[in-house]
Parts: structure tokens; C-alpha cells; sequence
């Protein structure tokens, strides 16, 4: 019945819309039947005068200018100035749709400058001279005044910089291919391995990306696509394609990649972008957006080879040591040997011993370790180290306390004492250097807080008894005889 009925419905429709076009088409030639407003129905005999419009449609007079004045007063403007601002807006604006505001599109190729890629300049492309790369005991004379320790590291790293800026001023290669250096790093958290890497790309000035390879996945799965490094070493260049170009990619936590053991699943974050990886650390032309994260209609995309670029990965790889022992006792179980099978427990930097092996074990895929040609390992902080690191590097964290109290005039001071107490802390959260900031911190709050109270306060010195809490500061006041105003003179003991 329902269905009948429908029918009936949709005929009575058509029959009305019948004379309308043949009115129209009666009157084009030249007919007796006059037209029709499109909007309000009524004749021309009616409404008046008719705008005739495309395709045989009329408008009368009345209704065009109700469409014009609704079309004027409706506010474009508003709409441009608040993009998906939807309801929020005070119902100005459609929800979920932002506009492109076309001014923008004119001229420029309608793309913000900040999104624009800058051009290629050719001829100061590949012009570095051989001359200007710092020979390998500079750079690491130069990491010296910042890192401590990992002497193996630093040198490792001179080295393969000194040969990658080398083999990327000589342009492309004749007979013999220089193979690119990417370098794998192998180290315990905390123990300065982005510093490093941060260290050597602002003193070569090159742009530098630090991604986290936990974030990364397979295109198409959420996530980072494994290309959005690229788009990131791209902003960091100032979307300069060329200096992009030449820059160092470091990609932390690469551990986390390693294939997922007894997995069925796909293993999108796993495996797969070690395999998408392959092409990027080996040289690939890759189209990147620019100004964003991810390709789409409206970012403009730049073409970025990734040839010359220095990629560094880095991970703290837990439980490899227990693959190297493994493999290293296996040796010795074999003959005379057999009894000494704990012989490696104890040795301290066992990860030093590293094989191309004992990674492949780990969940590392071949075809990847390939492209990684250097790898080193560097050591967990020892307590000395700490120490070294809280005073000596050129910004250490207690120089950049002195200066700050400087300011005050006031001088700060530690003593011995207290900075093994500081570095025992920072042992204990096992957390590498990083807990050393924090530590220090804590314990500054009141010194920062109560010192400016004080203008007779000439010195602070930090005792082991503050920061175990058994004590307090020494406090040095100022002398205030008109000779020496500067004097230090009573030594005043405060407990907290
Ligand atoms: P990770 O090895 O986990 O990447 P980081 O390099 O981020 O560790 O180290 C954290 C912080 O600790 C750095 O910002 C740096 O200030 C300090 N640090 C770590 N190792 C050293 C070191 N060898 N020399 C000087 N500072 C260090």
C-alpha cells in the first residue's frame, strides 16, 4: 500500500513541474505563456519584470533583492576570522569547517610564507669545502668542554662526522663510493647520549631532529609516520631544503623497535618500521609537508634527499648484556673452559663487547644494522662522573647557579662533601645524569628563596649536612664598614 501510494506521490510531483518547462520552453519561442518566478511561483503578470538567469530559470524583482540582501548581510568575515570555531563562536561559522581565506591564495602560489619551502640555491649546494670540516681532534676537543667522560664515544663520533662531511663535500662519488656513516649508540639512560648528538650538531651548525622511535609506525596506522622525521629536520632548517639537506637526524629509543617476539600480529610499530626505515638511512628522494606533520591536501610538500643526512640512533637496548654474556659464555663452555661460566657476570662494561650478532638477537633486522655501519657503546655514569659533570662541563648546572646568585652579588659555593652526597642521590634513581637537575634543584629552592630577603648575605657555601639533611648551609656575611664594603667577614652557621 505504502509503495502505491509513494508512486502516486512522485507522478502528482512530476505532472505539476510539467508546465512549468513547457511555459519556459513556449516562451523562448515566442509563445503566449508568460514566466514564472523560480523562488515565489507567481507569474510575470504578477510580480513583475523577471531576471532571466541560466538553464531558462526567472527570478522576480522582490525576490532577487530579498536573495541579495540575505547574501550582504551574511558575515563572511566572521566565518574567515574563525575557523572551526563552529558553535563556540556564537553560532557564527559551520562546525568542523575551517575556510581558506583566499587572499592568501593569490599571488604567492597561495601558500603562508612559513609553510613555503625556500628555493634550492644551486650553486651553494654540495659547495662545502673540505678545508672547513674541523679535523676529528677538534670536534672532539670541542665535545670535550661539554661532555665528560665517554672518551671512546667522542672519538668514535669525531670520526665518522669527520668522514660524512667529507664524503658530502665531495659531492657524488667516481670509482669508489664513501659509504655514509649513520651511527648507532648504545648506552644506558641518562648518560648523555642526545647530549652528544645535540652538542655535535650545534657545534658543526647543522640542523639537528630528535625523534622518539617509540612514536613511529608503519604509514597509515596512528602514529608517526616513519617520514615525519624528515618534515621535523625540515623545520628545524627553517624549511631551507639545502641546509635540511646536510643536517643529522637522531632517532632515540631505536631498542623499542625491535621485533615483537611470539607475535601474530602485524607488528606495525615493531618490524615494520625497521623496514620502512631502510630506504630513509640509505638515501631516498622523500616528499615531506611543510609546516606540518602530515601530508594533506592543503600543505605544500618539498622534496628532501635524504643521501647527505646523518642519521644517529640511539637506545639503551636493556637485556643485551645478558645476550652478550650468553654468547660469550657459550664460547668458554666448550673444553677446559666449562667451569668458568660466570666469568662475565661481574665485568662492568660488558656492553662494550657488543657484536653485530648479539643486535641481530636483540630484534634488530639485518638489512637495518646494515645501513648503521658505525656503532659504539657508552658507558653508565660512575660516581666521579657525576660529580665531574655537576662542575665542570662549560654549562654545568652549578655554574648556571653561580650566575644566577652572581646577579645578588652573592657567591655560592659547594663543597666536596656535598657534591658526593648529590651525586650518591642521582646514583640511586638510577636515571643517569638527569636526576642531577633535580636533586640540585630541590635543594636550591630555599637558598633562591631566602638569599635576595638578605642584603647582608655575602656567600652560601653547600655542605654535605644540607643536602643529607642533617644540617645547614654556611652562611658568610658581608662586612659593612664603609672601607670594605665588600668584605667578607662573619661566618654564620644557619640549620634548616
Ligand atoms: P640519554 O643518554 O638518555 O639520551 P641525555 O643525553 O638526555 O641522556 O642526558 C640527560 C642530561 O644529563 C643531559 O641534558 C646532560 O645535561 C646530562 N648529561 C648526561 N651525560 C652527560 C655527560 N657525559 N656529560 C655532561 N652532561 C651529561
Amino acid at each position: 500500500m505504502d509503495d502505491h501510494r509513494d508512486d502516486t506521490y512522485e507522478e502528482t510531483e512530476l505532472e505539476e513541474k510539467k508546465p512549468d518547462t513547457e511555459e519556459k520552453k513556449k516562451d523562448d519561442s515566442g509563445s503566449d505563456y508568460e514566466d514564472v518566478c523560480f523562488i515565489c511561483r507567481r507569474p510575470e503578470s504578477k510580480a513583475g519584470k523577471m531576471f532571466k538567469l541560466p538553464n531558462h530559470i526567472c527570478v522576480c524583482d522582490d525576490c532577487m533583492h530579498k536573495t541579495m540582501d540575505t547574501v550582504s548581510q551574511f558575515d563572511y568575515q566572521g566565518l574567515l576570522n574563525n575557523p572551526n570555531m563552529g558553535d563556540m563562536n556564537g553560532g557564527k561559522g559551520f562546525p568542523n569547517i575551517s575556510f581558506v581565506n583566499l587572499a592568501d591564495l593569490q599571488g604567492d602560489g597561495g601558500i603562508p610564507n612559513k609553510q613555503k619551502p625556500k628555493k634550492k640555491k644551486k650553486k651553494e649546494a654540495a659547495e662545502i669545502d673540505i678545508r672547513d670540516i674541523l679535523p676529528p681532534h677538534k670536534i672532539k676537543q670541542k665535545l670535550d668542554e661539554y661532555v665528560v667522560g665517554q672518551e671512546h664515544a667522542k672519538k668514535v663520533m669525531s670520526v665518522a662526522v669527520y668522514n660524512h662531511y667529507k664524503r658530502v663535500a665531495t659531492g657524488t662519488m667516481d670509482e669508489i663510493e664513501i659509504e655514509k656513516s649513520n651511527m648507532l649508540m648504545i648506552g644506558p639512560t641518562g648518560c648523555g647520549k642526545t647530549y652528544l648528538v645535540k652538542t655535535l650538531a650545534k657545534l658543526l651548525d647543522v640542523p639537528l631532529a630528535i625523534a622518539d622511535a617509540t612514536s613511529l609506525t608503519e604509514a597509515g596506522y596512528i602514529g608517526d609516520d616513519i617520514e615525519s622525521v624528515v618534515s621535523k629536520l625540515l623545520a628545524a632548517a627553517d624549511n631551507d631544503v639545502e641546509r635540511a639537506e646536510r643536517g643529522i637526524i637522531f632517532i632515540d629509543e631505536i631498542d623499542k623497535i625491535a621485533k615483537k617476539k611470539n607475535t601474530n600480529a602485524r607488528d606495525v610499530s615493531g618490524e615494520s618500521v625497521q623496514q620502512g626505515m631502510l630506504k630513509l638511512l640509505e638515501g631516498a628522494e622523500v616528499e615531506v609537508p611543510v609546516g606540518a606533520n602530515s601530508k594533506n591536501a592543503m600543505v605544500p610538500l618539498a622534496t628532501v634527499n635524504t643521501r647527505n643526512i646523518l642519521f644517529i640512533c640511539g637506545g639503551a637496548f636493556p637485556d643485551l648484556d645478558e645476550i652478550i654474556k650468553q654468547r660469550l659464555n657459550k664460547k668458554t663452555s666448550i673444553g677446559y673452559n666449562a667451569e668458568l661460566k660466570d666469568k662475565y657476570d661481574k665485568e662492568k662494561n660488558i656492553l662494550s663487547r657488543v657484536t653485530v650478532e648479539d643486535i641481530r638477537k636483540f630484534g634488530m633486522i639485518p638489512e637495518f644494522i646494515g645501513r648503521l655501519p658505525v656503532i659504539f657503546t657508552l658507558e653508565g655514569l660512575s660516581r666521579d662522573m657525576m660529580v665531574q659533570i655537576l662542575k665542570e662541563p662549560r654549562n654545568a648546572i652549578l655554574k648556571q647557579y653561580q650566575k644566577l646568585l652572581e646577579l645578588d652579588e652573592v657567591e655560592l659555593l659547594f663543597d666536596a662533601g656535598a657534591l658526593e652526597a648529590i651525586a650518591d642521590k642521582a646514583m640511586e634513581k638510577e636515571t643517569g645524569a638527569r636526576a642531577l637537575r633535580a636533586i640540585i634543584e630541590e635543594f636550591m629552592l630555599d637558598i633562591m628563596y631566602e638569599v635576595p630577603k638578605d642584603d647582608n648575605i655575602g656567600r652560601v657555601t653547600i655542605t654535605r649536612e644540607y643536602i643529607e639533611g642533617t644540617g645547614g648551609p654556611i652562611i658568610d656575611i658581608r662586612s659593612r664598614s664603609a672601607e670594605h664594603p665588600d668584605r667578607l667577614n662573619v661566618v654564620q652557621q644557619t640549620g634548616t
